[in-house]
């Protein structure tokens, strides 16, 4: 499961508030007073970070973290 992808680092501010606001710690902050992703596949994909950020360098694509063919593949008729 991958959810949130990437940090721009061109735009990143080096608020933080991205790191305080995440639910599951998923971002920490990194060398260069920067956020990283640390722990990818604990997101869920909430857009906590996303809303938070004031200069919009997140990226969180959910459609990585629901594949379509998994889920049909979870849900066979007469099953
Ligand atoms: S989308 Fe939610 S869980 Fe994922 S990194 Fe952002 S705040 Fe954390
Ligand atoms: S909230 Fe946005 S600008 Fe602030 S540290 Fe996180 S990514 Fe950078």
């Amino acid at each position: 499961m991958v959810t949130v992808e990437r940090i721009d680092p061109e735009k990143c501010l080096g608020c933080m508030r991205c790191v305080e606001v995440c639910p599951m710690d998923v971002l920490r902050v990194g060398s260069g007073d920067r956020p990283v992703v640390r722990y990818r596949e604990d997101c869920q994909c909430c857009y906590l970070c996303v809303m938070q950020c004031p200069s919009g360098a997140i990226e969180v694509m959910p459609w990585r973290a629901f594949p379509v063919g998994r889920i049909y593949g979870a849900f066979k008729p007469g099953s």
